[in-house]
C-alpha cells in the first residue's frame, strides 16, 4: 500500500507555523509586507493571485494589489518596479506571470531587487541556489523538497530523477535535491531512452507538462513520484504530468493532482516572504 503524500494537510502546517512567526515579528513591532503585480486580466492569473492574497491574510501579511491595464507598458511597469524596490516598508515583490506581450519578462524579473524576489527567480538568487550561498528559491520546488521532508522521505544517497528543465521547477528541483545530497539526474525533450532513466529513480518528480505522460512503465517498483503538473482533462478535472490510477499502486509514495505540489507554492511563497524579514 504507497503512501499518499497530502500536500493540502502540509501547506496548512507550514502555513500556521508562520502565522505564529508573523504574530511574534508583530508583537517585536515588524510587519510584513507583499506587493504583488498583476498585467491584464488573464482568468487563471487572477485566481493565482486572489488566492496569494488569501494566504498573506490568514498568515497576517499585508498585501498591497497593483492591478495594472493588458495595455500597459514596460516603462510603467520598470517605474512601479523601481518605486517598490525603494519602499522600506515593502519586504517582496511578485509580478503575476504570464504578462502581456509587449512586455519582456526578463527584463522585469531583472529589475526587482534579489532581496525583495521572493519568486526566485532573478538571476542573483538562482546563482546563490547553484553555489549553495542562502537566498530565495523558486517556490515550487522548494514545495516539494518540504512534502518529501515532512512525509518521512529521505533524499540522501537516493537516485532522483527529474523529467523536465525549466527555470522555474526542472533546474532549482535538480539543484534543491543536489542539495539535500541526492544523486540527480535531469531529463529533458531530447533526452534518449528515457524509460531506462527514470526505472532508476528512486524519488521521480514529474515536471514535464504533459497530462498523465508518466504511466507505470516509467516507474521502478517502490519508487517516490512526485507530480508537479497540473492540466484540466476532457472533463475539465484536474490531472497531473502523472497517470495516477495507474502508477500508484507500483509506489511507496506518490502525490495526488490536485491536493499535491499545487497548494506547497503559495505556503513557499509565504514561507519567502517571512524567512526574509526574519534573515534581514
Ligand atoms: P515548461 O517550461 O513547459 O517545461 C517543460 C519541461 O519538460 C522542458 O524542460 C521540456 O524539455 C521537458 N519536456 C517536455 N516534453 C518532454 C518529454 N516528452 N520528455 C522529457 N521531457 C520533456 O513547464 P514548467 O513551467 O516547468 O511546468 C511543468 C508542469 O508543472 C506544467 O504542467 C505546469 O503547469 C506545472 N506547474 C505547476 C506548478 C504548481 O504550483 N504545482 C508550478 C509551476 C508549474 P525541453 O527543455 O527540452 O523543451
Amino acid at each position: 500500500m504507497y503512501q499518499l503524500i497530502d500536500g493540502k494537510a502540509i501547506s496548512q502546517q507550514i502555513k500556521d507555523e508562520l502565522k505564529e512567526k508573523v504574530e511574534k515579528l508583530k508583537t517585536q513591532g515588524t510587519e510584513i509586507c507583499l506587493a504583488v503585480i498583476q498585467v491584464g486580466n488573464d482568468p487563471a492569473s487572477g485566481v493565482y493571485v486572489n488566492n496569494k492574497k488569501k494566504a498573506c491574510a490568514y498568515i497576517g501579511i499585508q498585501s498591497l494589489s497593483y492591478e495594472l491595464p493588458e495595455e500597459t507598458t514596460e516603462e510603467e511597469l520598470l517605474k512601479l518596479i523601481g518605486e517598490l524596490n525603494a519602499k522600506e516598508e515593502v519586504n517582496g515583490i511578485l509580478v503575476q506571470l504570464p504578462l502581456p506581450k509587449q512586455i519582456n519578462e526578463e527584463k522585469i524579473l531583472l529589475a526587482i531587487d534579489p532581496a525583495k524576489d521572493v519568486d526566485g527567480f532573478h538571476p542573483a538568487n538562482v546563482g546563490n541556489l547553484s553555489i549553495g550561498r542562502p537566498g530565495y528559491v523558486s517556490c515550487t520546488p522548494a514545495g516539494v523538497i518540504q512534502l518529501l521532508k515532512r512525509s518521512g522521505i529521505e533524499i540522501e544517497g537516493k537516485e532522483c530523477v527529474v523529467l523536465g528543465r525549466s527555470n522555474i521547477v526542472g533546474k532549482p528541483m535538480a539543484m534543491l535535491l543536489l542539495r539535500e545530497n541526492g544523486t540527480v539526474t535531469v531529463c529533458h525533450s531530447r533526452t534518449k531512452n528515457l524509460k531506462e532513466i527514470t526505472k532508476r529513480a528512486d524519488i521521480l518528480v514529474a515536471a514535464l507538462g504533459k497530462p498523465k505522460f508518466v504511466d507505470a512503465s516509467y516507474i521502478k517498483e517502490g519508487a517516490v513520484v512526485i507530480d508537479v503538473g497540473i492540466h484540466r482533462n476532457e472533463n475539465n478535472k484536474l490531472c497531473g504530468d502523472v497517470d495516477f490510477e495507474e502508477v500508484a499502486p507500483h509506489t511507496s509514495a506518490i502525490t495526488p493532482v490536485p491536493g499535491g505540489v499545487g497548494p506547497m507554492t503559495i505556503a513557499m511563497l509565504m514561507h519567502n516572504c517571512v524567512e526574509g524579514v526574519e534573515n534581514s
